[in-house]
């Protein structure tokens, strides 16, 4: 999705995502073994992924599953095709589902794999091969019960089924091995919406407790990938004013308000939202500054940082990506001081991963719910989420990000100790 901007003044993805887990635990008093204990990664895989692409020539590929923590139940989390996929980006992406899952309250620990890859850059039976290997590599080491793998950046459904069919070659057919899966094949109705309809029931927790409302708001979204088209066609369902989106072709602007309807069609016929009729072309780089009430960064990590913190405008931020804010624009105040709320990612976009939970849960009874039932059950989640978080912000005097941090850490930390270490 969208680039990080015109310089790098993030920090590293591990290195920030370990320092708000550092913060957590130190609030929540723990033991300094059991710290070290939650931070270390369960298992880390790196894999060569070579392929024969169409034209005869070899090409190869890193991969990588990190597997986080499982005190609480099998591992989760999607897989990323991106070309900055990096070993640090995937433990801090790994680390971060633990939380997710735990404060999302699902029986689940937490996981994160990636290829470095264009995927756009590849064919469809290229993508196909290198699904294939990568599975043949990490085939023993996922499972229904000790890791499920689901999409994430650069894959979708279609990478899931071609996941699925290569497990089952070894372990017969087990399609509860991954989730996000087409629906034909066992998916979840409601999953491909599942994290955008996530991001809609948080914001409007978030905002009525403001007293306020999504129809009274003005939206700001960058990225209009899955997470971001679907929370912005709920968005402006619901009322919601979307004055400007951006998405790696470019950056489109209405204050009167998107059509986003119009948009998402534009955006699948010409694969961008690029040369949009609805509104004024702007420079994608000023979009996380425009003018609006809420702000949804829905595309990579790292986006807000100290160098554009202060121009922010917005008076909410919703962390549709993961680690969208860098804890320097985070945590010198900037933000803070400003008085701006950021709902944070392992609140804000667990619908994706609650979502996949139920899908499991279906495949595991061999019964299938209907849309109605997944949505409802999705909001009640999201709801006591948002309120588990808040009793935390409360109890530790502290704000959502910290509140979530120690919400999903002390039950994972629970877990751990209840389990306990005799060998
Ligand atoms: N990739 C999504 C996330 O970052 C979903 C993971 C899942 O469904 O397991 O939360």
């Amino acid at each position: 999705m969208l680039c990080r901007g015109t310089s790098r003044v993030n920090m590293n993805a591990l290195v920030a995502t370990s320092r708000n887990f550092k913060q957590a635990a130190k609030i929540l008093g723990l033991d300094s073994k059991l710290e070290r204990s939650l931070l270390i990664p369960f298992r880390e895989i790196k894999v060569e992924c070579t392929i024969p692409k169409d034209d005869g020539t070899l090409a190869s590929f890193v991969g990588f599953r990190v597997q986080h923590d499982n005190a609480r139940g099998p591992m989760k989390g999607g897989i990323r095709y991106h070309p900055e996929v990096d070993p640090d980006e995937v433990n801090a992406l790994a680390q971060l589902m633990t939380w997710k899952t735990a404060v999302a309250n699902i029986p689940y620990g937490g996981a994160k794999g990636g290829i470095g890859c264009a995927p756009g850059e590849l064919s469809v039976s290229e993508l196909e091969r290198l699904t294939r290997v990568f599975t043949q590599k990490i085939h023993d080491l996922i499972g229904i019960h000790t890791d499920v793998p689901a999409p994430d950046m650069g894959t979708n459904p279609q990478t899931m089924a071609w996941i699925l069919d290569e497990y089952s070659k070894f372990h017969g057919y087990s399609p509860a091995v991954v989730t996000g899966k087409p629906v034909d094949l066992g998916g979840s109705l409601g999953r491909d919406a599942a994290t955008g309809r996530g991001v809609l029931f948080a914001t409007e927790a978030l905002l009525a407790e403001h007293g306020k409302n999504i129809s009274d708001q003005r939206f700001v979204i960058q990225g209009f990938g899955n997470v971001g088209s679907w929370a912005a066609q709920l968005i402006s369902e619901g009322g919601g004013k979307v004055v400007a989106v951006s998405d790696v072709s470019g950056a489109v602007k209405n204050r009167s308000g998107l059509d986003i309807e119009r948009l998402v069609k534009h955006s699948i016929e010409n694969r961008g939202i690029k040369g949009f009729s609805g509104g004024d072309s702007i420079d994608s780089n000023s979009l996380l500054t425009e003018e609006c009430d809420v702000l949804i960064p829905a595309a990579l990590g790292g986006v807000i940082n100290r160098e554009n913190a202060n121009d922010i405008r917005a008076k909410y931020i919703i962390e549709a990506a993961n680690h969208p804010t860098d804890p320097e624009a985070d945590e010198v105040n900037i933000l803070s001081k400003k008085g701006v709320l950021i709902l944070p990612d392992i609140l804000a976009n667990s619908g994706g991963v609650t979502v996949s939970y139920f899908e499991w849960v279906q495949n595991i009874q061999g019964f299938m719910w209907d849309e109605e039932k997944v949505n409802s059950e999705l909001k009640k989640y999201m709801v006591k989420g948002f309120k588990d978080v808040k009793k935390m912000c409360k109890t530790h005097n502290s704000d959502l990000r910290m509140g979530a941090f120690t919400l999903g850490v002390n039950r994972v930390a629970r877990a751990t100790v209840l389990r306990g270490w005799e060998a």
